[in-house]
């Protein structure tokens, strides 16, 4: 009997696969290196090996699976399947993924927006559980977005919806890598944290991030954290500009959807407490008067790295047949 799903989380640099019972219990897991530079034809040969090699591990087939979901990165369109564009997948541009798929692999396929895809996991069993109203930050090279409400996500007509990092917070700000001026994910990506120290250092800010920068080349956003958290006052002051302008954002976004909670997920979160306290600091302040949004919360994802598989397996189950 086909009662398990396969959830697939294509990332710029690996590809994760997870197989699920129909409860979303996960069965086993693996993760590849996707090699984007071979294009599109071999990505999906690479699911199919990748797939039955996790079914096999797990004594099933692909006799077994239901249907296949798959987490994207980039703008896609939904209805048609199509990845539109996306950055970390150069080659991808109006690629028929979903058809390409379920024609290699025989199964029905969805196919959603890998941020998406993790909105849709921490609501259904993760931090975001029990609330029809929430949004999910993604904080890592980027910053993606998702948005849930009433209990659905948010896509608009083209699949553009939730492109959350590049809300604007600063006019005529940092550029940002979409082309605009003063994006969110300018300033508190994990990359433009690190990129802000590193031109605080080069402008001669006193402090302990120097000899990182001449040691190793360059300042990671982590080093910002531990220099912080070692008490750097000029890194402590990076920190902070995250912070801050993520909370800008949840301001803004408060006003937009109402939300029960917004969560951070991504890579930047195991900068732990010290990011969320301060978010939540800066987030208080930047609130206006006139509605009570003492009862939204600020926290961080609980899935970890398996959001994206959990979700995709979610929307898979949708297709089952
Ligand atoms: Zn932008």
């Amino acid at each position: 009997m086909a009662d398990c799903l396969l959830g697939i989380d294509l990332g710029g640099t690996n590809i994760k696969i997870g197989c699920f019972d129909t409860t979303l219990k996960l069965i086993g897991r693996i993760s590849v290196p996707t090699d984007a530079e071979m294009g599109p034809d071999f990505i999906v040969d690479k699911f199919y090996t990748t797939s039955k090699e996790l079914l096999k591990q797990n004594d099933l087939s692909l006799a077994d699976v239901c249907a296949v979901g798959i987490g994207s990165p980039g703008l896609i369109n939904l209805t048609e399947g199509v990845v539109r564009a996306a950055p970390n997948l150069p080659l991808f541009k109006n690629v028929p993924l979903k058809d390409m798929v379920a024609k290699r692999l025989g199964k029905p396929v969805i196919l959603e927006n890998d941020a998406n895809a993790a909105c849709l996991a921490e609501h259904t069993i993760g931090a975001g559980k029990g609330s029809d109203h929430m949004i999910l930050l993604t904080l890592g090279t980027g910053i993606g977005g998702g948005i849930i409400s009433d209990g659905r996500l948010i896509h608009g007509p083209s699949g553009g919806a939730a492109e959350l990092g590049h809300l604007i917070i600063y006019p005529d700000g940092r550029t940002c890598g979409c082309g605009q001026k003063g994006c969110v994910e300018a300033y508190a990506s994990a990359n433009s944290t690190a990129a802000r120290a590193t031109e605080a250092i080069q402008d001669g800010a006193p402090s302990s991030l120097a000899a990182c920068l001449k040691e190793q080349g360059k300042i990671t956003c982590k080093d910002v954290f531990e220099h912080a958290g070692k008490g750097d006052a000029v890194a402590k002051e990076i920190v902070e500009g995250t912070a801050k302008a993520l909370a800008m954002v949840c301001a803004q976004l408060t006003n937009v959807t109402d939300p029960q909670s917004i969560v951070f997920a991504g890579g930047m979160i195991a900068a732990g407490d010290v990011l969320l306290t301060q978010i939540r600091r800066f987030y208080k302040q930047s609130l206006g008067h006139l509605f009570d949004r003492e009862s939204l919360e600020l926290c961080f994802a609980t899935l970890g790295e398996d959001a994206g598989i959990i979700g995709a397996s979610s929307l898979a189950l949708a297709v089952c047949q």
